[in-house]
């Protein structure tokens, strides 16, 4: 490791509805300097977006490869897809001091804790943030004014980020989306104090 101080992984997840892609979107183009970690999945790209830059798009016999190479650090069903984190998209960036961004579903990052315990770089690098609503009857409202989902679709969603939410004691960090512009302050706030965390230096520090 030398004399190179060791980057993060801030892996932001939340239940949908919880305006996460709209958070998570702001705080890349306020720090550029953000890595971020493009995940795999066998969902059809939608309009503009780009393979190798939004996702590497792949197809199922392709992921299954992947896993059966023991290439994910995470990976899980999404809908009707799957999504996956490569371990090349974080160890080696995290390495080199570089810090990451995860936007990932609760599974995954359920599946990155349970790893770290056992891997000691990811627990050294891993801030884990869950994006929460200020309350469920915000969350139904917020669901329910997208007009695209059936009641039972919403009522899906709700059961489903109520399951998610109780999970947030394997968090080390809710933020409570409740003002957009504080939700991204907390986060950018986040990073900025995982970066001055004394286990992210390396042991020859100021010798
Ligand atoms: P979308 O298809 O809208 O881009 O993403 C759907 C969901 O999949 C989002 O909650 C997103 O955070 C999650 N997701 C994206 N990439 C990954 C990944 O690599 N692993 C996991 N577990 N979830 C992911």
């Amino acid at each position: 490791m030398g004399n190179q101080r060791l980057g993060s992984a801030i892996i932001v997840s939340g239940p949908s509805g919880v305006g996460k892609s709209t958070v998570c979107g702001k705080v890349r183009e306020n720090m550029p300097d953000l890595k971020f970690s493009i995940s795999c999945t066998t969902r059809q790209p939608r309009t503009g977006e780009v393979d190798g830059v939004h996702y590497y798009f792949i197809t199922r016999e392709e992921f299954e490869k992947r896993i059966a190479n023991d290439e994910f650090i995470e990976y899980a069903r999404v809908f009707d897809n799957i999504y996956g984190t490569l371990a090349s998209e974080v160890i080696e960036r995290v390495r080199r001091g570089e810090d990451v961004f995860l936007d990932i579903d609760v599974q995954g990052a359920l599946q990155i804790r349970a790893a770290a315990e056992k891997n000691e770089l990811l627990k050294k690098v891993c801030e884990f943030v869950l994006l929460a609503p200020p309350s469920f009857e915000i969350l139904e409202n917020r669901l329910r004014s997208r007009a695209t989902d059936s009641a039972e679709q919403i009522e899906m969603r709700l059961a489903k980020a109520k399951h998610e939410l109780s999970f947030y004691r394997h968090y080390d960090y809710v933020v409570v989306n409740d003002d957009l512009d504080k939700a991204v302050c907390d986060v950018e706030s986040i990073i900025r104090a995982a970066a001055a965390r004394t286990d992210r230096l390396p042991e020859d520090f100021l010798q």
